[in-house]
């Protein structure tokens, strides 16, 4: 609680009132799972990062001007450690093209996680001006627009309530392991959905977040990727 605090008044301190995955310790904070991650501002701590991370890594640009950042081909995926710094600067100068007063905060680097064996998922929540904060629930990563799987509950959500969520939408036989598949950790979207649920009761300054996606394999869950707005 105090670690998200904090955040969340840096937030405050400047003109800027939307967040991407700078804010990825707001749900360290509330147990959420993510991958092992880190924001670097040169290529050399890049490298030095990614000597850490196990395996091939993520690298994405770190900037509230650029929300979506595969648009500007601001996510290189499975990046070994000799490509680390070439694709540092290239994320730097893709930005730049794109905006050049964005206000860039860096690259982070982040652990693969396991999408072979994952089912890309959407856990967020909206304040609706009649009901108050709507927990939502669908199918994740690039098909969210396309598929507009996805399910509501009013905050805050209980166990069952969440459960349910993950039942409803229409590609949950995804999740329960289609076509040999195992199936997914539902208790981790479950918990998730949940924690997600208690962050935004304990601080209604938060108007959207997004968790998305909420990667679901069949030992767990990682939140790779966020973005949330701020009253
Ligand atoms: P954005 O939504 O801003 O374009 P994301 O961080 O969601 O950026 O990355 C876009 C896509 O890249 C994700 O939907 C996912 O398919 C893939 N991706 C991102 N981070 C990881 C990761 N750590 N491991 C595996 N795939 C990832
Ligand atoms: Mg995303």
């Amino acid at each position: 609680q105090e670690a998200a605090r904090e955040i969340l008044e840096r937030v405050e301190s400047r003109e800027d009132n939307r967040l991407g995955v700078e804010a990825m310790g707001l749900l360290e904070a509330y147990g959420i799972p993510m991958p092992d991650s880190d924001i670097v501002d040169s290529p050399e701590d890049a490298l030095e990062v990614a000597k850490r991370i196990e395996g091939d890594v993520v690298m994405k640009i770190v900037s509230p001007d650029i929300l979506h950042k595969s648009d500007i081909g601001g996510v290189k995926v499975g990046v070994s450690d000799d490509e680390v710094e070439d694709a540092y600067e290239d994320l730097i100068t893709r930005a730049r093209n794109y905006q050049p007063d964005a206000n860039l905060l860096g690259v982070q680097l982040q652990e693969m996680a396991d999408l072979d064996s994952g089912t890309e998922t959407i856990v967020g929540m909206n304040r609706d001006p009649q009901f108050g904060p709507l927990m939502m629930f669908g199918l994740g990563g690039i098909f969210v627009e396309i598929l507009e799987d996805t399910t509501f509950r009013v905050a805050p959500v209980s166990e069952s309530e969440a459960r349910e969520m993950t039942e409803e939408i229409k590609t949950a036989p995804l999740l329960r392991g289609a076509r040999g598949r195992d199936p997914a950790d539902v208790d981790g979207i479950v918990e998730t959905i949940q924690r997600l649920s208690q962050l935004v009761a304990d601080f209604p300054a938060i108007m959207e977040f997004d968790i998305n996606p909420l990667v679901a394999t069949p030992d767990g869950v990682d939140a790779v990727d966020i973005r949330l707005t701020v009253d």
